[in-house]
Protein backbone atom coordinates (compact mmCIF):
# COMPACT_ATOMS: atom_id res chain seq x y z
CA UNK A 1 0.00 0.00 0.00
CA UNK A 2 2.53 2.44 1.04
CA UNK A 3 4.84 1.06 -1.78
CA UNK A 4 1.73 2.15 -4.20
CA UNK A 5 1.52 5.41 -2.71
CA UNK A 6 4.77 6.13 -3.43
CA UNK A 7 5.21 5.59 -6.87
CA UNK A 8 1.39 7.37 -6.96
CA UNK A 9 2.92 10.47 -5.65
CA UNK A 10 5.80 10.33 -7.44
CA UNK A 11 4.03 10.08 -10.83
CA UNK A 12 1.90 12.56 -9.73
CA UNK A 13 4.80 14.90 -9.17
CA UNK A 14 6.79 13.78 -12.56
CA UNK A 15 3.38 15.24 -14.68
CA UNK A 16 3.01 18.08 -12.24
CA UNK A 17 6.60 19.08 -13.26
CA UNK A 18 5.98 18.08 -17.20
CA UNK A 19 3.00 19.85 -17.58
CA UNK A 20 4.73 22.88 -16.01
CA UNK A 21 8.04 23.27 -17.82
CA UNK A 22 5.94 22.70 -20.74
CA UNK A 23 3.73 25.49 -19.56
CA UNK A 24 6.27 27.57 -19.24
CA UNK A 25 8.27 27.14 -22.03
CA UNK A 26 7.77 29.19 -25.13
CA UNK A 27 9.63 28.57 -28.50
CA UNK A 28 12.30 30.95 -29.59
CA UNK A 29 9.93 32.27 -31.80
CA UNK A 30 6.99 32.66 -29.44
CA UNK A 31 8.85 34.58 -26.87
CA UNK A 32 10.65 37.14 -29.54
CA UNK A 33 7.27 38.11 -31.15
CA UNK A 34 5.88 38.58 -27.61
CA UNK A 35 8.61 40.63 -26.85
CA UNK A 36 8.56 42.72 -30.09
CA UNK A 37 4.25 43.25 -28.58
CA UNK A 38 5.56 44.43 -25.57
CA UNK A 39 8.33 46.74 -26.40
CA UNK A 40 7.92 48.51 -30.55
CA UNK A 41 5.37 50.25 -29.21
CA UNK A 42 8.13 52.26 -27.39
CA UNK A 43 11.20 50.95 -29.66
CA UNK A 44 9.90 50.75 -33.03
CA UNK A 45 13.15 49.89 -34.17
CA UNK A 46 14.83 47.40 -32.03
CA UNK A 47 16.20 44.30 -33.06
CA UNK A 48 14.94 41.22 -30.70
CA UNK A 49 17.07 37.69 -31.47
CA UNK A 50 16.21 35.12 -29.00
CA UNK A 51 18.99 31.95 -28.84
CA UNK A 52 19.08 28.70 -26.86
CA UNK A 53 22.49 28.16 -26.50
CA UNK A 54 23.99 25.36 -23.80
CA UNK A 55 20.79 24.77 -21.96
CA UNK A 56 20.43 28.94 -21.44
CA UNK A 57 18.16 31.33 -23.06
CA UNK A 58 20.12 34.26 -24.18
CA UNK A 59 18.13 37.57 -25.14
CA UNK A 60 19.64 39.91 -27.38
CA UNK A 61 18.23 43.32 -27.56
CA UNK A 62 19.67 45.76 -30.46
CA UNK A 63 18.80 49.46 -30.30
CA UNK A 64 20.02 53.00 -31.82
CA UNK A 65 18.66 54.71 -28.39
CA UNK A 66 20.70 52.73 -26.49
CA UNK A 67 24.18 54.19 -27.97
CA UNK A 68 23.61 57.03 -24.78
CA UNK A 69 22.18 54.94 -22.23
CA UNK A 70 24.72 52.91 -19.52
CA UNK A 71 23.48 49.06 -20.13
CA UNK A 72 21.99 49.26 -16.52
CA UNK A 73 19.92 52.21 -17.90
CA UNK A 74 19.07 50.29 -21.18
CA UNK A 75 17.97 46.82 -18.73
CA UNK A 76 15.56 49.24 -16.77
CA UNK A 77 13.90 50.62 -19.75
CA UNK A 78 12.83 47.48 -21.48
CA UNK A 79 12.09 45.42 -18.42
CA UNK A 80 9.05 48.41 -17.56
CA UNK A 81 7.86 47.36 -21.11
CA UNK A 82 7.32 43.94 -20.11
CA UNK A 83 4.57 42.99 -17.40
CA UNK A 84 5.41 41.39 -14.49
CA UNK A 85 3.90 37.87 -14.22
CA UNK A 86 4.98 37.32 -18.08
CA UNK A 87 8.17 37.99 -17.03
CA UNK A 88 7.77 35.98 -14.23
CA UNK A 89 6.54 32.86 -16.54
CA UNK A 90 9.14 33.36 -19.19
CA UNK A 91 12.00 35.66 -18.32
CA UNK A 92 13.08 34.98 -15.10
CA UNK A 93 16.25 32.61 -15.95
CA UNK A 94 17.18 34.23 -19.03
CA UNK A 95 20.47 36.22 -19.80
CA UNK A 96 19.76 39.50 -21.48
CA UNK A 97 22.43 41.59 -23.51
CA UNK A 98 21.48 45.17 -24.49
CA UNK A 99 23.61 46.43 -27.36
CA UNK A 100 24.19 49.33 -29.52
CA UNK A 101 24.49 48.97 -32.80
CA UNK A 102 27.90 48.36 -33.67
CA UNK A 103 28.44 47.10 -29.67
CA UNK A 104 29.99 43.55 -29.13
CA UNK A 105 28.43 41.53 -25.81
CA UNK A 106 31.84 42.18 -23.83
CA UNK A 107 31.81 45.86 -24.85
CA UNK A 108 28.79 45.88 -22.12
CA UNK A 109 29.96 46.97 -18.77
CA UNK A 110 28.02 46.85 -15.23
CA UNK A 111 29.14 46.79 -12.09
CA UNK A 112 27.72 44.79 -9.55
CA UNK A 113 25.99 45.70 -6.50
CA UNK A 114 28.63 45.04 -3.80
CA UNK A 115 31.04 47.15 -6.03
CA UNK A 116 28.21 49.80 -6.01
CA UNK A 117 27.59 49.32 -2.28
CA UNK A 118 31.13 50.02 -1.35
CA UNK A 119 31.54 53.36 -3.16
CA UNK A 120 28.22 54.79 -2.80
CA UNK A 121 28.79 57.01 0.53
CA UNK A 122 32.14 58.68 -0.61
CA UNK A 123 30.45 59.04 -3.67
CA UNK A 124 27.56 60.91 -2.64
CA UNK A 125 29.78 62.73 -0.02
CA UNK A 126 31.48 64.32 -3.09
CA UNK A 127 28.34 65.07 -5.20
CA UNK A 128 26.42 66.82 -2.18
CA UNK A 129 29.49 68.31 -0.24
CA UNK A 130 31.98 69.09 -2.72
CA UNK A 131 30.59 70.12 -5.63
CA UNK A 132 27.21 71.99 -6.63
CA UNK A 133 25.94 68.83 -8.72
CA UNK A 134 22.77 69.31 -7.20
CA UNK A 135 22.28 73.16 -7.78
CA UNK A 136 23.21 72.92 -11.53
CA UNK A 137 21.32 70.36 -12.66
CA UNK A 138 18.14 71.38 -10.87
CA UNK A 139 18.29 75.05 -11.87
CA UNK A 140 18.85 73.62 -15.56
CA UNK A 141 15.29 72.07 -14.31
CA UNK A 142 13.80 74.85 -12.58
CA UNK A 143 15.02 78.16 -14.11
CA UNK A 144 16.31 76.79 -17.51
CA UNK A 145 13.25 74.81 -17.89
CA UNK A 146 15.18 71.97 -20.04
CA UNK A 147 13.54 68.63 -20.72
CA UNK A 148 14.43 65.21 -19.52
CA UNK A 149 15.25 62.85 -22.80
CA UNK A 150 15.20 59.92 -20.61
CA UNK A 151 18.93 59.91 -20.37
CA UNK A 152 21.53 61.69 -18.22
CA UNK A 153 22.98 64.23 -21.12
CA UNK A 154 22.38 67.60 -18.38
CA UNK A 155 24.39 65.10 -15.79
CA UNK A 156 27.03 64.25 -18.01
CA UNK A 157 27.51 67.75 -19.10
CA UNK A 158 27.76 69.27 -15.79
CA UNK A 159 30.11 66.26 -14.58
CA UNK A 160 32.69 66.75 -17.17
CA UNK A 161 32.63 70.48 -16.47
CA UNK A 162 33.47 69.38 -12.92
CA UNK A 163 36.01 67.55 -14.53
CA UNK A 164 34.83 64.35 -13.58
CA UNK A 165 36.69 61.50 -16.21
CA UNK A 166 34.48 59.10 -18.17
CA UNK A 167 35.28 56.03 -15.63
CA UNK A 168 34.99 58.16 -12.84
CA UNK A 169 31.19 59.18 -14.08
CA UNK A 170 30.70 55.08 -14.52
CA UNK A 171 30.86 55.09 -11.06
CA UNK A 172 28.79 58.14 -10.13
CA UNK A 173 25.96 56.64 -11.99
CA UNK A 174 26.08 53.79 -11.60
CA UNK A 175 25.38 54.91 -7.47
CA UNK A 176 22.71 57.13 -8.85
CA UNK A 177 21.17 54.16 -10.60
CA UNK A 178 21.14 52.33 -7.72
CA UNK A 179 19.23 54.86 -6.12
CA UNK A 180 16.55 55.56 -8.34
CA UNK A 181 18.10 57.88 -10.55
CA UNK A 182 17.50 56.49 -14.51
CA UNK A 183 17.90 59.91 -16.04
CA UNK A 184 18.62 63.58 -15.26
CA UNK A 185 15.00 64.16 -14.01
CA UNK A 186 14.82 61.03 -11.51
CA UNK A 187 18.00 62.30 -10.02
CA UNK A 188 16.41 65.32 -8.99
CA UNK A 189 13.35 63.42 -7.60
CA UNK A 190 14.31 60.37 -6.93
CA UNK A 191 18.22 61.00 -5.12
CA UNK A 192 18.39 64.46 -3.94
CA UNK A 193 14.87 65.11 -2.79
CA UNK A 194 15.71 68.36 -1.39
CA UNK A 195 15.62 70.02 -5.34
CA UNK A 196 13.35 72.78 -6.00
CA UNK A 197 12.21 70.43 -8.86
CA UNK A 198 11.57 67.90 -6.82
CA UNK A 199 9.51 69.56 -4.28
CA UNK A 200 7.67 71.11 -7.30
CA UNK A 201 6.94 67.55 -8.75
CA UNK A 202 5.68 66.48 -5.45
CA UNK A 203 3.38 69.52 -5.01
CA UNK A 204 1.89 68.63 -8.63
CA UNK A 205 1.66 65.20 -8.24
CA UNK A 206 -0.31 65.78 -4.44
CA UNK A 207 -2.79 67.97 -7.04
ZN1 LIG B 1 13.78 61.82 -16.80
Amino acid sequence: MTKTRTILTILILLITKLTYSQAITMTEKQLTDSLYNFIRPSYPEIKINVIDTNGERQIFFEEDKFKVLFPRQRYHYLIHKIPSDFFTENLENTTWFELAPGEKVEDLDYHDDETIESISEIIMNIIENKTNFINKLDSSFTESKVECFGDFRYSKEILTEFRFTEKEQFDIFHVFMNQGGYCDCELLYNVFKESEYAKEYWKNRNK
